[in-house]
């Protein structure tokens, strides 16, 4: 490691784009890549969910009508993660902050604890992501995201990794799709704004049409020329 890398604030990671734009998929990408902790608040509140308890239930209720969770419980969840040592030469986040309240918080506590921040956006079009969607399946067993289309498991509906039969998300369906896709117009799209009026201008990827592969690449140029 060189001088300048040795000295370099760790990177908060942020995939920012619309449900469907493969933030899941790049985040696992880049945590192999990158060698730092991949954090889902989505995948985070689903383990909530399947612990079958009060806010599991409440948490359930909000994802399957495409509802987003209030926002003290994504703050709490990913304030408890960051805080773990893994996180401490830098992590990924995926599906947060999804709320300007919640990056508030999180702008605060990067910068307590002396973290660089880097957003990129994936951006997709919308009737991409609805076709995208409807061809997800995953793996409840390890969380492996498949698609139908362009990157099918190696033997039809079972995971590649664990065997375990494939999944569709409940939110997957069509009518919560375009709920989720609601919020994310309403909700989460002003952080882009946000974000750049912060000193963190999003770096724009397009994220449409290409394989996993090519479009971790182009993340890759960023951050290097970052
Ligand atoms: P996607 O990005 O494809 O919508 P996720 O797994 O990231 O999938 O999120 C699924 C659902 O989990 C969201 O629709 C929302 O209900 C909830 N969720 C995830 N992250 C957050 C967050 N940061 N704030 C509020 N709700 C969240």
């Amino acid at each position: 490691m060189n001088e300048e890398t040795a000295s370099k604030a760790p990177t908060a990671l942020i995939l920012f784009g619309p449900p469907g734009s493969g933030k899941g998929t790049q985040a696992k990408l880049l945590r192999e890549a990158l060698q730092v902790p991949h954090i889902s608040t989505g995948d985070m509140l689903r383990e909530r969910i399947a612990l079958g308890d009060p806010l599991g239930r409440q948490v359930q209720g909000l994802m399957q009508a495409g509802r987003l969770v209030p926002d003290e419980v994504a703050n709490r969840l990913v304030d408890e993660r960051i805080a773990r040592p893994d996180c401490a030469s830098g992590f990924i986040l995926d599906g947060y902050p999804r709320t300007i309240p919640q990056a508030e918080v999180l702008g605060r506590r990067l910068e307590e604890y002396g973290f660089e921040m880097v957003v990129i956006h994936l951006k997709v079009d919308y009737t991409i992501i609805i076709k995208r969607i409807a061809g997800r399946r995953q793996c409840p067993v390890c969380g492996t995201l498949y698609s139908l289309n362009s990157n099918p498991p190696k033997s039809e509906n079972v995971c590649d990794h664990d065997g375990a039969t494939l999944v569709i998300r409940e939110d997957d369906q069509e009518d919560v799709i375009r709920e989720r896709l609601e919020a994310y117009d309403r909700q989460t799209r002003p952080l882009l704004e946000f974000f750049a009026g912060a000193g963190f201008s999003p770096r724009e990827v397009d994220a449409g049409l290409d394989g996993p592969e090519a479009i971790l690449a182009r993340i890759g140029g960023l951050l290097g020329k970052g």
